[in-house]
């Protein structure tokens, strides 16, 4: 019988890309999504428990009906700019909503779990590029949260052998290559949906958040990984624990710094389209660079990122947003 997976979040970005690489490695995703952000549609791989992490029958119950091997826990707010401005939602969420999942996998001896983290948490970092033991220093609620949540996964295993690989994403971009799912939030805020919904004319213009950050033009500079590529990597991990492996933590990025400007530029070229792009204020809690040393994920999980160019990156996000968004 196939080995049973609870992907929380699993009807969102990230997590469908993660499902449908889970059901091709010979694994039954089981995604536990209150769709509040996530899409019904994009739940392709295996079953759907509609369930809220807040909610503790919900997750008991999904323990109980499927009795999976182990966790990926995607489920989370996760936007940058809205956690400054309502911080509860984020805490209540990200925190409280984790804490009962770990607390309905201890009930259910369940003691595996693949947790998303982010680069978030390193803050305003001393310097570049980011390797995992750099100081933890988050400067948005958002970060914080999953700087608390790796803090807790640190503490569950000490005190109950709970095994967790926590994964930093950098900037997750780009888009299935057979065009199954993509990305798709309602509010958009993310850069390359923006910039590609206003290539396509769905928007009349788009802005770029400060352009006067000590960086190579101004504009804030990330490091965009393929989300295909954070789907292995998640699948590595899983492999990881179930073998038996320690706990551990991995950042995971391309090594490659692309501003917001470069960007748009690459959004232009991919699209053959000009438009209209203005500069507007910082956006609250934004560092100026985030770029990743991904060494340690490299050598101790294999994972090797196979869509590193941004070009080809934008160019799958394209794609799937002329095939979904006709335009
Ligand atoms: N950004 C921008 N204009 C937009 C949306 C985003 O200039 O309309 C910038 C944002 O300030 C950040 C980068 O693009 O520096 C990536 O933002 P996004 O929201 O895509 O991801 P985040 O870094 O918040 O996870």
């Amino acid at each position: 019988m196939k080995k049973k997976i609870l992907v929380t979040g699993g009807a969102g970005y990230i997590g469908s890309h993660t499902c449908k690489a889970l059901a091709q490695a010979g694994f039954d995703p089981v995604v536990f999504d209150n769709l509040s952000a996530g899409n019904e549609w994009a739940v392709k791989w295996g079953a759907l428990v509609k369930g809220d992490l807040l909610n503790e029958d919900d997750l008991a119950q999904a323990f109980a009906q499927h009795k999976p091997e182990a966790v990926i826990h995607f489920a989370a707010c996760a936007y940058v700019g809205e956690s400054v401005d309502e911080p509860e939602k984020y805490y209540r969420n990200n925190l409280h909503g984790s804490l009962n999942l770990l607390s309905a996998m201890r009930a259910a001896n369940c003691h595996k779990i693949v947790f998303s983290s982010t680069c978030a948490i390193f803050g305003e970092p001393d310097g570049l590029p980011i390797s995992e033991d750099l100081p933890k220093n988050p400067i948005n609620p958002y970060g914080r949260t999953k700087l608390a949540m790796e803090g807790m996964l640190e503490d569950f295993d000490h005190a109950y052998g709970l095994k967790y690989v926590a994964l930093r994403y950098f900037n997750a971009a780009g888009a299935d290559p057979d065009g199954e799912i993509g990305e798709d939030h309602d509010p958009e805020t993310h850069l390359i949906p923006i910039a590609i919904e206003t290539a396509m004319g769905r928007r009349d213009q788009m802005q770029v958040f400060g352009d006067d950050y000590p960086t190579k033009d101004g504009s804030n500079v990330r490091d965009y990984v393929h989300v295909t590529d954070l789907a292995s990597a998640h699948l590595l991990a899983l492999q990881s624990l179930l073998e038996g492996n320690e706990s551990d933590v991995f950042n995971l990025g391309n090594g490659t710094g692309v501003s917001v400007k470069e960007l748009i530029q690459t959004v232009k070229e991919v699209s053959g389209r000009d438009f209209p792009v203005t500069i507007a204020p910082r956006r609250p809690g934004d560092p100026a660079a985030l770029v990743a040393v991904s060494t340690k994920s490299r050598e101790q999980l294999g994972w090797e990122p196979k869509s590193s160019g941004i070009q080809q990156i934008v160019q799958t996000a394209w794609d799937w947003h002329r095939g979904h968004n006709s335009g």
